[in-house]
């Protein structure tokens, strides 16, 4: 299906009040789309906070709080956007955790928080997306946060990996079946990027955010920026990546190669 671009366009991204999410919200306005920001209710001032400097750019903000793991707020999420937007035209399944502990100390209930939050809530951001997408008629893109591991296993942070190994099924198989609508789903596979989710207690002395994470991975490259990986998600969102679908796009300063 050929899919018309509308004069702006609206994007949705999950986790946005800080790292990674935050940053790709301020990238895609800089692209000219307006920015619905979705965190938990708890951040709400740091949600609006982004909210404001995305105003501040000429672009339109929409807060939208609420728990990826739970249908009804991912529901209310999409539909929010689209009542008050427009229109859903780039969703970013951004929202995550990770847990750096190997498998033998890990619980049953960390297992079960890493797969809904990194899973389900991936799972329905895509699903909900794709329904408004498919119900307007004009395409769009869906983008989901997977990681480096998500490529390969590691021995420090089992369940994590399996979380995003599940977001490149989901990713690819969502991209096969919304293919026929015109909406592309792709993911991003960041290595070690420094956020609020590297901090480790040990950072002061070590040498700052990710520090002590990087001296107990030995990490063989220096970590990567946020706005490196904004940069990777304005290209998927872009209307000119029509055809570029169903994959995991690395930037991990060239530790793993596709
Ligand atoms: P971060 O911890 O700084 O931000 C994640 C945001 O997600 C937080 O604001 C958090 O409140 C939000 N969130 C958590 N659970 C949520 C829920 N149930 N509902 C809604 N929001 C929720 O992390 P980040 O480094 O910015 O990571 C963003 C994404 O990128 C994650 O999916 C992460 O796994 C992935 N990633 C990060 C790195 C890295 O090194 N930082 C590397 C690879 C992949």
């Amino acid at each position: 299906m050929a899919a018309e671009v509308p004069a702006t366009r609206v994007a949705l991204v999950t986790g946005a009040a800080q790292g990674i999410g935050e940053a790709i919200a301020l990238q895609l306005a800089d692209d000219g789309l307006d920015i619905a920001l979705n965190d938990i209710p708890q951040k709400v001032d740091q949600l609006s906070a982004v909210a404001k400097v995305i105003e501040g750019k000429g672009r339109r903000a929409l807060v939208v709080t609420g728990d990826v793991t739970v249908e009804e707020d991912v529901a209310a999420m999409v539909r929010k956007t689209a009542a008050e937007l427009g229109a859903l035209d780039v969703m970013v399944a951004n929202a995550g955790i990770f847990l750096f502990k190997p498998l033998l100390d890990t619980s049953v209930d960390e297992w079960e928080r890493m797969l809904a939050i990194n899973g389900k809530g991936v799972f329905l951001s895509i699903k909900y997306a794709a329904k408004q997408m498919i119900e307007q008629g004009r395409g769009g893109r869906i983008i989901c946060a997977a990681s480096i591991a998500g490529l390969k296993g590691s021995q420090i942070c089992g369940i994590y990996c399996a979380s995003k190994f599940a977001v490149r099924g989901l990713v690819q198989s969502a991209s096969q079946e919304l293919k026929e609508y015109g909406i592309t789903v792709n993911a991003y596979c960041p290595g070690f990027i420094t956020t609020p989710m590297v901090a480790l207690p040990g950072d002061e002395t070590n040498g700052g955010t990710g520090a002590t994470m990087k001296k107990l991975t030995k990490y063989p490259v220096e970590f990567g920026t946020v706005s490196q990986v904004a940069c990777v998600v304005s290209y998927l969102a872009k209307p000119e990546t029509a055809f570029v679908t169903g994959q995991s796009m690395i930037l991990d300063g060239g530790l793993n190669m596709s």
